[in-house]
């Protein structure tokens, strides 16, 4: 890897581990640091966008003529590199860095990702069964969903006792699952957290010994 990409990689993976350290650096020192979380999300973004434009540059992806003299910034070479391809040129796919560790945020849309296929649909919902006996005709609502294409035979204002012991139970588990989830992301963030905040003291004692 050519050096300025090696020292981005590395700079992303630090800011990786400022997001890290985070949540178990605002108990140790009893703040509340979102708005610096949210100052190093932005600087992780900058990071990664220009690891992607150095790797542009490092395989000589064709660049339309710049405005300047002055060295462009990432998002200069993107569309410097977007305008090269609408006039014929190849497209190179910038390079991703390794990140060390994903975010919080990432983690948890992962988290719910995963949860949302679980309960993707195929088959067609069906309607309720019930009879509306005030509209003299069968009710129209959509039948309470259970789960991948499981459905009760009625929407859930039709829902008898039984089957809305169900729903409920069916609903608490989810939720349940949800919540160790949940729980599972927190602790491993905690755990990367701990292990970078060790790194930076055993780093720190290193640098003050010498
Ligand atoms: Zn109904």
């Amino acid at each position: 890897m050519d050096r300025g990409l090696e020292i981005l990689d590395e700079m992303v993976a630090v800011l990786d581990e400022c997001g890290a350290v985070l949540l178990m650096l605002s108990d140790e020192a009893a703040l509340n640091l979102d708005e610096l979380g949210e100052v190093v999300d932005v600087a992780r973004g900058e990071a990664i966008n220009a690891f992607g434009a150095a790797s542009l540059l490092n395989k000589h992806a064709e660049l339309s003529e710049s405005w300047t003299g002055d060295l462009s910034r990432p998002r200069a070479i993107y569309a410097r590199h977007s305008k090269a391809v609408r006039n014929g040129a190849a497209r190179v796919k910038p390079a991703v860095p390794t990140v060390r560790f994903p975010m919080a945020e990432e983690a948890i849309e992962h988290v719910l990702d995963a949860h949302q296929q679980s309960g993707e649909t195929s088959v067609e919902r069906p309607t309720c069964s019930a009879f509306a006996k005030s509209k003299g005709r069968r009710c129209t609502k959509l039948a309470a969903w259970m789960g991948p294409n499981e459905f009760l035979p009625h929407c859930y204002g039709h829902l008898d006792e039984d089957e809305r012991r169900q729903y409920d139970e069916r609903r608490d588990r989810r939720a349940e699952q949800e919540r160790l989830h949940r729980a599972e992301v927190v602790a491993r963030l905690y755990e990367e957290g701990r292990m970078v905040a060790a790194e930076w003291a055993e780093r720190r004692r290193q640098r003050h010994d010498s």
